[in-house]
């Protein structure tokens, strides 16, 4: 099959851990990669944010990344990319006129605007399926987010005008089903496939990297306030309290840990462990490329993962893949993911006290951290390969496929009767 991804904010080929570089480039990334290796030929559309990116980039013989001309070849934040979005979709239709797709899969709304106005210009006789994957929710955003969105106010009905109007959602979550049902969007167009991870990166095998206290918990992902770093730090007292000699490794945010002077998120968060009194038991490293990730996680006791809400969210199941307990707030995909009680912990969302009495629990009972870190690595290895992700996802293609024909079988009939 010829796929076209379009990601317009989330190049594959980005630095991770930045306020808008996460688990959507992860997955772009990852996906694109594993549907190559199944033999489809993949081509990933993404804004030029930088004057020396070339046009296109080959990753592997039946992948490419191009980058598209829409709005400054320069940073700008995601929720200021709206009004690009024709330009993007003038590229990808430029593009397409050397030869179409046969599916169109858009990440995040925005794509799926551009997705769709392409797929719309294709001739009449080239019908291109468009699928989604909303990777996070406007409504679950501003429930959470209130005045803190910064989204634009068209999203407000783009969004769901884009679920409504694309052949099928992949959903990455069971939670999500529930949100897009509530948005209006029928049960039978979502299929739910979750993230994968890299099990080659993320294995329980490998060395780990040296710690300075006797305990080591880990928050791994982008510096944003939704993240509840802060609540990670406000269970830092309680566990000292105790008697646990802990360090709190937080990864992620703007640059190197230098860099993260500059970082505002970082400052507000060395603030709140200061009041505590706990900022000597807490260090912030920066942002960290893939490849150093594994011997990351494999340090820790625990991964604590303290989200408000979370789309689906990557880094449980990289500690997962990596054996590695994880203390999860029970919201969204992390619900999915990690088991309560067989994998790592379900905390209550917001809540320091349950962060420290589930990080003690582990920490006092290493027969507890290792039955839970072998049973998530297990789980890891069996449900979540990016393999088996990309063969669910060409399911849902083929079914879209299919559905399509379907339909365009039907009209000629139709057109044949009359
Ligand atoms: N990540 C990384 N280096 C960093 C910070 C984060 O490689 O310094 C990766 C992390 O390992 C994970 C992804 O960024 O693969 C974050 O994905 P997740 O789904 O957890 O969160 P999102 O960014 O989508 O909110």
């Amino acid at each position: 099959m010829r796929i076209a991804m379009v990601s317009e904010h989330a190049s594959p080929l980005a630095a991770l851990g930045g306020v808008d570089a996460g688990g959507q480039n992860v997955h772009v990334a990852a996906l694109s990669t594993a549907l190559a290796r199944r033999r489809h030929h993949v081509t990933v559309y993404t804004r030029r944010d930088s004057a020396a990116l070339p046009r296109r980039v080959r990753i592997l013989p039946r992948l490419e990344v191009v980058h598209l001309d829409a709005g400054p070849a320069e940073h700008v934040p995601k929720d200021e990319l709206l009004p690009f979005m024709g330009e993007l979709a003038d590229g990808i239709s430029r593009d397409w006129q050397r030869r179409p797709p046969d599916v169109v899969h858009g990440h995040f709304w925005m794509s799926g605007v551009a997705a769709l106005d392409a797929a719309r210009r294709a001739p009449s006789d080239t019908r291109i399926p468009v699928l989604q994957t909303f990777h996070a929710l406007g409504p679950v955003k501003r429930r959470h987010q209130g005045a803190g969105d910064t989204s634009p106010l068209e999203r407000q009905w783009l969004e769901p005008s884009v679920g409504r109007s694309v052949d099928r959602i992949i959903a990455t979550c069971s939670d999500e089903v529930f949100e897009l049902k509530a948005m209006g969007i029928d049960r039978r167009r979502i299929s739910v496939v979750p993230c994968g991870v890299d099990l080659e990166l993320f294995s329980g095998r490998g060395p780990a990297e040296p710690r300075t206290r006797a305990y080591r918990i880990l928050s791994v992902g982008r510096l944003v306030p939704r993240k509840g770093v802060d609540l990670v730090i406000g269970a830092l007292p309680a566990l000292r309290d105790a008697g646990l000699d802990v360090e709190l490794l937080i990864v992620g945010g703007g640059g190197n840990a230098a860099a993260l002077a500059d970082d505002a998120e970082a400052h507000r968060l060395l603030e709140v462990a200061t009041e505590l009194g706990v900022q000597d038991r807490v260090v912030f490293r920066g942002q960290l490329p893939r490849d150093a990730m594994g011997a990351i996680f494999r340090s820790a006791d625990a991964v604590v993962c303290a989200p408000w809400y979370e789309p689906f969210g990557i880094v449980p199941l990289e500690a997962m893949a990596c054996g590695v307990p994880v203390v999860a707030a029970a919201v969204g995909g992390l619900r999915d993911t990690v088991l309560d009680r067989k994998t790592g912990l379900h905390v209550p969302p917001r809540d320091p006290a349950a962060i420290a009495a589930a990080v003690a629990a582990l920490l006092t009972d290493p027969g507890l951290r290792r039955a839970l870190g072998s049973a998530g690595e297990a789980r890891a290895r069996t449900r979540y390969s990016w393999d088996r992700v990309a063969a669910e996802t060409e399911r849902a293609y083929l079914q879209t496929v299919a559905a399509g024909a379907e339909v365009r079988r039907l009209d000629a009939v139709e057109g044949a009767v009359l």
